[in-house]
């Protein structure tokens, strides 16, 4: 195929309607049909990207391969079609802003005056163009974040009406989100905020090719031929998005309304084709028909926000259905737990994770945790800070370091067991100065997470400043934590374990940020996997 197509996504009504669900639904389709298919969000925040917010503010930032910190929905994207998106996937008007000034220092605009039109809109096509013509997509998805109509999304609103005229017809098309709300007083569906929100998106020069419309109902075939009618659209281009159990059913609800054959229709691309959903199928059918159950603690300072550890959720629900198991998730805040109640706490639990994190909030209650793990026997994963909280833990309770700490925590530790690499301790910008993306790591023969991996290469996910202090690791080592994992160039400990513990392991990297359906993340299958084992073991210790 030598044009690429394009199809834009735009939400109105409200927020939170799900336009990264439905955009990573449709690409699924699409990819399920053989089109090479990826997905983009464009954020109309002035942050240059999400690594500074707060997870309160915007829920985890997921990290791609390339290091880029971005949209959680960028986690969906890859989750659903397996395929590594960059740092060209999340644009924001920070980046947008901060390279249109930087080339106006540079001088290239010989003098001219620097307008949002065209300057910032010419720098919007630019990166909307940018995935298209690598030639590796067939169809480029394009999700517009925000709502139609807020004053941030214009820019963005006005770039995809002049690349849809440029594009020309059957190359680009919109997919309007919106929500057909049910008042209960009235016992109705009410159409007019999707009309109203079709109407501003006309205001701008925009037409909907497709609405897609959230509702808690089916929508009769009446309503969908006045939402036809008034918005300007094809009666099958009305699509219902019902709320569904899981967001991996989106895909079979978008199949069955027929969503991908419109916008197939629509960009003029064959449709005949049914798209193969085989192995989508069969991991719906385990997730949906656990024949066993575990429950594992999530240990976080973040978990009033669900969106917070969202990898972390569905990397559970991945390595459930590869196991036949249901992961039941309590999340526990580690602010809460105490030496008084950790016991209280945390008893039932089957298997432990300490979330990553940054800050003091919270710590010594991870601390606790780790603890509670390393001396029940519990199965334990330790992720990023939860691996630095385990190697502090090491030290305090076995090693009998006293005060040992990360320099984060405490800069004048006596004990600094987790500290800053050399080259990091001259930063002080806060925004990309980490260890981001993809890094090798090659793990020890023989160890449990070489059997967990099958492989001794491997290349991880990074989002972290400190790092396992190496002066310590002798110590460690003799006591029983052995460093199972180092980056091959660096030395640096990637990875840790206690062999004498039933499944003790740490990582320095992110496992959740590579788990997709096609492909549970090892780690987190071998976690859940003892976790079953441990259970299953212990009910029949007592039935004994
Ligand atoms: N705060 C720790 C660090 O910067 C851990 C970061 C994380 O858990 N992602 O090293």
């Amino acid at each position: 195929m030598s044009q690429t197509k394009y199809i834009f996504v735009t939400g109105g009504v409200t927020s939170s309607l799900g336009k990264g669900i439905i955009a990573a639904s449709l690409a699924k389709l699409l990819q399920a049909r053989g089109y090479r298919t990826t997905i983009q969000k464009l954020d109309p925040y002035i942050n240059v990207d999400p690594g500074t917010l707060n997870p309160y503010e915007h829920g985890e930032c997921y990290v791609t391969h390339d290091g880029a910190e971005t949209d959680l929905d960028l986690g969906h994207y890859e989750r659903f079609l397996n395929v590594r998106t960059s740092q060209a996937n999340n644009v924001t008007t920070g980046r947008i802003y901060q390279s249109v000034i930087e080339k106006e220092r540079r001088g290239e605009f010989l003098g001219k005056t620097v307008q949002v039109v065209p300057h910032i809109t010419n720098e919007i096509k630019e990166r909307i163009q940018i995935l298209g013509k690598s030639g590796d997509y067939d169809i480029v998805i394009t999700e517009i974040g925000g709502t139609v109509g807020d004053i941030e999304s214009l820019p963005y609103i006005e770039a995809v009406r002049q690349l849809l005229w440029e594009l020309g017809e059957n190359n680009g098309i919109v997919i309007h989100l919106t929500l057909v709300p049910f008042l209960s007083a009235a016992g109705e569906l009410k159409t007019k905020p999707t009309q109203h929100s079709v109407k501003t998106l006309m205001e701008s020069g925009i037409k909907a090719d497709i609405l897609v419309c959230r509702t808690e109902h089916e929508i009769s075939d009446d309503i969908k031929k006045k939402l036809a009618l008034f918005c300007n659209v094809k009666q099958e281009a009305v699509i219902q998005s019902i709320d569904a159990s899981t967001i991996y059913d989106v895909p079979i609800l978008m199949r069955q309304e027929g969503l991908d054959n419109v916008a197939l229709e629509k960009l003029a691309l064959p449709n005949a084709l049914e798209p193969n959903l085989e192995q989508w199928n069969q991991f719906l059918n385990k997730h949906k028909n656990p024949k066993h159950q575990v429950t594992i603690g999530l240990i976080g300072k973040y978990v009033e926000l669900q969106d917070s550890y969202k990898s972390i959720l569905e990397s559970f629900i991945h390595a459930g259905a590869a196991n036949e198991v249901k992961v039941d998730v309590r999340s526990i805040h580690s602010e809460h737990l105490t030496p008084d109640n950790v016991n209280e706490k945390l008893v039932g639990l089957d298997g432990i994770l300490v979330a990553p994190g940054f800050g003091e909030r919270g710590i010594e209650g991870k601390i606790k945790a780790v603890q509670y793990a390393r001396e029940n026997n519990i199965p334990f994963l330790g992720i990023c800070l939860g691996m630095q909280m385990a190697v502090i833990e090491f030290a305090r309770n076995v090693l009998g370091l006293d005060g040992a700490n990360s320099t984060e925590m405490d800069e004048k530790t006596t004990h600094p067991v987790i500290s800053l690499m050399e080259e990091q301790k001259l930063v002080t910008d806060m925004g990309g100065t980490m260890r981001l993306g993809a890094w090798d790591c090659v793990l020890k023969k023989d160890s449990l997470v070489h059997k967990v991996y099958g492989n001794t290469e491997i290349a991880e996910r990074h989002r972290h400043r400190f790092e396992f202090n190496d002066d310590y690791k002798t110590q460690m080592e003799e006591a029983g934590l052995l460093a199972t994992g180092l980056n091959p160039k660096t030395g640096l400990v990637e990875v840790i374990e206690v062999p004498s513990h039933p499944w003790f392991v740490g990582v320095q990297y992110h496992p959740e940020y590579r788990s997709t359906v096609a492909n549970p993340h090892p780690l987190f299958v071998g976690f859940v996997k003892a976790v079953l084992a441990q259970k299953q073991q212990q009910t029949n210790a007592s039935l004994a």
